[in-house]
C-alpha cells in the first residue's frame, strides 16, 4: 500500500483525528503514485503510523481519513459498520418512520467522507461525492439495499463539489424503483409535503429545517408572515398548520411554488397564502415602498458563500435582506433568519445581524438559537459539519 509522508508539524490534526490532509501537508509519497481513490496509510514526518485514508487525485483535500486504528482497513465490512452505525442513530432518534425523511448518512459526520444518503419516504437519495465513493458506488448500494431493503435507490451526484473532486455530475437509478416525481413524506409536526427526488434541489428537500420550521411557527398564530427563500414551502406549510393569518412566499424558483401549492393542499391548511415568484432581495424593497408591514419575517437564502473569498460578499448580502426584513415588521414582530455558509460562523451570522438592526434602527432581541436538525449531527473531529445557523429575533 502507498504510504504518504506529512510535512513536519502537519501531523497535529491528523492525530486529533481531523479527516481532511490538504495537499499542502503532504511532504512526499512512497510507492507508487497512488490512483484516484485508493487507500492511502498516512504517517508523520518521524515516520510514525497515524490514519489511514483515501486519495483524490487533483483534489484541495487530498486525503479523506477513515481509520486511525492501525489494523482496520478500509473495505466494504468497514463501510457496513459505519451504514449500520448511522442507521441505528437515526432510528434512536425515532427519524426512521415508513413515510418519514431524514439524513441517514452525512459523510464525514458518520464517519464516511463523502457519502450522503437521505431516507424520503422508502427511497434512499445517494450522494456519492469524492472519488472514493464513487468508486465504490456498488458496495454502499448493495450494503444500502441489505440493511434496508428500500423500494429504490436514486443518486443525485448533481452537487458543485464533484467538479473539485474532477467528477462529471451524475444522476439516476441505482437500484430497484424509479421514485415518483411527486413522492409524499411525513416531516417532523405531522407536515406533509410532495418532493421530487428526480428533479428537487439538493437531494429533493432541505431536511435540516425540519424541526426548525415547528420552533418558527411557534410565533405565527394569528401572524401575517413572509416567507422568503422559501423554496417548496417548509416554513409556510408549518406556519399555515400553527393557524398564520395570511402568508406571502417568495422564490424563484416557479417549480418549487407549484409544490408548496401542492403541499397546501395535502395538508388541508385554511390560510390564505400569496406566492410570489421573484427575486427576495428585490421584493423586500418592494414591499417596503408598498408599506406592508409583516408580523413574522422568515429569511433562509441559498448558501451565499463556498468559498473564502466568497465571505464578505455574502455578509453584505444577508446584511440588506436582515435590515429590509426588520424594515417590515410590526414592532414586537419575529425575525426568523439563517444562513447556511458553513463559511459564516455563528459569531459572525450574529455580527451580520446586528449590523443590519443598527442600519434599520431598531432595537433586536435574540430569543432563540437554532441549529441543524439532529439528523445531520456535528463530529466534534469535524466542525465543519456544522453550517446551518439560525436566529429567532423579537423586532422592536
Ligand atoms: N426555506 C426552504 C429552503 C430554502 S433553500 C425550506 O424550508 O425548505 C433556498 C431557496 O432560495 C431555494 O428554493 C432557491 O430557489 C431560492 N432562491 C435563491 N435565490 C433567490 C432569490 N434571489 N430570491 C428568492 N429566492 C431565491
Amino acid at each position: 500500500m502507498t504510504t504518504v509522508t506529512l510535512q513536519p508539524g502537519k501531523e497535529r490534526p491528523v492525530v486529533q483525528r481531523h479527516p481532511w490532509v490538504f495537499s499542502g501537508a503532504i511532504a512526499r509519497i512512497q510507492g507508487r503514485q497512488p490512483e484516484r481513490g485508493a487507500v492511502v496509510d498516512v504517517r508523520s514526518a518521524e515516520g510514525e503510523w497515524l490514519a489511514r485514508g483515501c486519495w483524490s487525485a487533483g483534489s484541495q483535500i487530498r486525503i479523506r481519513l477513515f481509520t486511525w486504528e492501525p489494523d482496520e482497513p478500509i473495505d466494504d465490512a468497514l463501510i457496513r459498520r459505519r451504514i449500520e452505525r448511522a442507521i441505528d442513530g437515526r432510528r434512536r432518534l425515532g427519524m426512521l418512520a415508513n413515510e418519514g425523511a431524514c439524513r441517514l448518512i452525512y459523510a464525514e459526520s458518520d464517519g464516511i467522507p463523502g457519502l450522503i444518503v437521505d431516507y424520503y419516504a422508502g427511497f434512499l437519495v445517494v450522494q456519492l461525492l469524492t472519488q472514493a465513493m464513487a468508486q465504490r458506488s456498488a458496495a454502499v448500494t448493495r450494503i444500502l439495499v441489505e440493511t434496508l431493503a428500500p423500494r429504490g435507490i436514486y443518486e443525485r451526484s448533481d452537487a458543485d463539489v464533484r467538479e473539485k473532486e474532477g467528477l462529471p455530475p451524475a444522476s439516476g437509478v441505482l437500484w430497484g424503483e424509479t421514485p415518483p416525481a411527486r413522492l409524499r413524506m411525513r416531516l417532523p409536526g405531522d407536515i406533509w409535503h410532495v418532493v421530487d427526488l428526480g428533479a428537487g434541489q439538493k437531494t429533493g428537500a432541505y431536511l435540516d429545517q425540519a424541526f426548525n420550521r415547528l420552533r418558527v411557527a411557534a410565533h405565527c398564530n394569528g401572524a401575517e408572515t413572509l416567507d422568503c427563500f422559501c423554496y417548496t414551502g417548509g416554513f409556510t406549510i408549518a406556519a399555515a398548520r400553527a393557524g398564520a393569518r395570511h402568508i406571502t412566499a417568495v422564490d424563484t424558483s416557479e417549480a418549487a411554488l407549484s409544490m408548496l401549492r401542492e403541499g397546501l393542499t395535502l395538508n388541508m391548511v385554511a390560510t390564505p397564502v400569496e406566492t410570489a415568484p421573484g427575486d427576495a432581495f428585490k421584493l423586500l424593497r418592494r414591499y417596503r415602498e408598498e408599506q406592508r408591514r409583516f408580523d413574522v419575517v422568515i429569511l433562509d437564502p441559498p448558501k451565499f458563500a463556498t468559498s473564502q473569498s466568497q465571505v464578505e460578499r455574502a455578509t453584505r448580502g444577508y446584511k440588506d435582506i436582515n435590515m429590509q426584513a426588520m424594515h417590515l415588521l410590526r414592532p414586537g414582530g419575529i425575525l426568523a433568519t439563517f444562513s447556511c455558509s458553513g463559511l459564516v460562523s455563528a459569531d459572525l451570522f450574529q455580527k451580520v445581524v446586528f449590523g443590519a438592526a443598527l442600519d434599520a434602527h431598531r432595537d433586536v432581541q435574540i430569543i432563540e438559537r437554532l441549529s441543524q436538525s439532529p439528523d445531520h449531527p456535528v463530529l466534534l473531529t469535524f466542525p465543519e459539519g456544522e453550517y446551518l445557523k439560525g436566529l429567532i429575533c423579537r423586532v422592536w
